[in-house]
C-alpha cells in the first residue's frame, strides 16, 4: 500500500496515511475529506527516507521488504 502525505484544507493539519485503492483518506484531526495531497515523499526521498517504505526504487519483489524498505515492517 502506498503511503501518501496530505494536508487538511480545513484545519491545515499535515499527516501521512496508507491509502488502499478505493479508500478516501480523512483528516485525523477533524475528519475532513478536504485534503491536499502532498508529493514530498516522491519528490524528496532524502528528506522522507525513513517513511519511504514503498520506494519506487525497491529492488525486492512487490509486497516483499528489502533494505530499501524500512517501512514495510510496520
Ligand atoms: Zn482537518
Amino acid at each position: 500500500m502506498p503511503i501518501f502525505s496530505y494536508e487538511c484544507k480545513d484545519c491545515a493539519t499535515p499527516f501521512q496515511t496508507l491509502v488502499r485503492s478505493g479508500d478516501e483518506p480523512a483528516c485525523p484531526s477533524c475528519g475532513s475529506h478536504h485534503l491536499d495531497q502532498q508529493l514530498s515523499l516522491v519528490a524528496d526521498p532524502a528528506k522522507g527516507a525513513e517513511n519511504a517504505g514503498q520506494s519506487m526504487n525497491c529492488a525486492g519483489e512487490p509486497g516483499q521488504s528489502c533494505s530499501m524498505c524500512p517501512g514495510m515492517a510496520a
